[in-house]
């Protein structure tokens, strides 16, 4: 996942499975290969839910001495999730959960703010609970060209693009959970107020209901997913990128996702 000079930039939410990674990772910087570290935490504006979180990150950030980027969707985008959230409900004009817009604009953010501070690969907390329940979500819309691109390790498709990698990708929820409590983790324990609509939840419940039957389920789901990826790199889609007419950021349509969600608040 790591060449030994990569500049990583920790995508740190203030969960535990965000921190428990950082904490792992400013460990591992010590031995060689000596990669510098900087903590990226996004503030989507959500009142009484993400303040919590910056705090609780800021204070782990101090403790390992690692330097914290906070990038807003206020700052960027001029709207914050929750008055874009409001808007859409008001307009009647959501086909989109909370989540999927949430997701739309953190993914640029961070990939802007570790492009602004020069980091080479983007590191998140995802677990093994995470990466099937992806699949599954995938699977479920029948999306085969993220089922393609969400992986592990991203494809280094587009020099925008700052490649990301998943550490934790094999490591079931419950033993980030375990990590974090006998290390001693502060994380941020309120769930978001937004969680409850996600349609990630449905997907969690099946796993987690299978898993609790049929031990292993989620180990079978990730490697079948690895097993296929030879067989869906062959496949042409989603691999080919154009400018955004809008922001100029690449996209894989005439207007990216992010304007098409912007315009739509004008
Ligand atoms: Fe964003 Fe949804 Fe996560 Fe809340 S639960 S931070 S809205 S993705």
């Amino acid at each position: 996942m790591f060449k030994f000079n990569d500049k990583i930039a920790v995508a740190v939410s203030g969960g535990k499975d965000s921190l428990a990674l950082l904490q792992i990772l400013s460990k591992l910087k010590t031995t060689p290969p000596k990669s510098p570290l900087i903590a990226l935490t996004v503030d989507e504006g959500i009142r009484g839910y993400r303040d919590e979180a910056i705090e609780i990150s800021a204070e782990k950030c101090k403790e390992l001495g690692i330097n914290q980027h906070i990038v807003s969707f206020e700052k960027l985008f001029g709207h914050t999730l929750d008055s874009i959230v409001a808007k859409s409900r008001r307009n009647a004009s959501s086909e989109l959960t909370p989540c999927a817009y949430c997701g739309i604009l953190r993914r640029r953010a961070i990939n802007i703010a570790a492009r602004n501070v020069g980091a080479t690969k983007i590191v998140t907390g995802h677990t093994l609970d995470d990466e099937v329940q992806t699949v599954l979500m995938n699977f479920l819309r029948g999306d085969i060209v993220r089922l393609k691109k969400e992986k592990p390790v991203t494809d280094e498709i587009h020099p925008e693009f700052v490649q990301k990698v998943k550490p934790f990708c094999e490591v079931p929820e419950k033993e980030t959970a375990l990590y974090a409590y006998v290390r001693k983790i502060n994380f941020q324990t309120t769930p978001c107020p937004y969680a409850s609509e996600a349609y990630r939840n449905e997907a969690r419940a099946i796993l987690n209901r299978m898993e609790e039957k049929y031990a292993g389920t989620k180990f079978t789901v990730h490697n079948f997913i690895e097993r296929l990826r030879p067989a869906l790199k062959t496949l042409e889609l989603g691999d080919s990128y154009e400018e955004c007419s809008e922001c100029g950021e690449p996209s894989s349509g005439g207007l990216c996702k992010v304007c098409e969600l912007l315009e739509k608040m004008k």
